[in-house]
């Protein structure tokens, strides 16, 4: 399994009828609350800046258009 905050990798397993997930000390080491994984998060974001920003000006004026689907979600899940 995959951490949806912080991308580190474990394995999942099922033991005694519990959920368990085991992260090995590598991937520990690069979690979100280390200061290697702010680091990693910092060049992720960094580097993804040069296609960001370019798909912006690409989409400068259809970027609203583009959009409307989501500003208009609503979601009809009443839980
Ligand atoms: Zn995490």
């Amino acid at each position: 399994m995959e951490c949806p905050l912080c991308g580190i990798y474990g394995q999942i397993a099922i033991e005694d009828g519990e959920v368990r997930v085991t992260f090995s000390e590598e991937e520990k080491n690069r979690a979100r609350n280390t200061l290697a994984g702010l680091y990693e998060h910092y060049y992720e974001i960094k580097d993804m800046m040069n296609h960001v920003m370019k798909n912006l000006e690409l989409h400068k004026n259809d970027r609203a258009e583009l959009l409307r689907p989501y500003m208009e979600y609503a979601p009809d899940y009443k839980g």
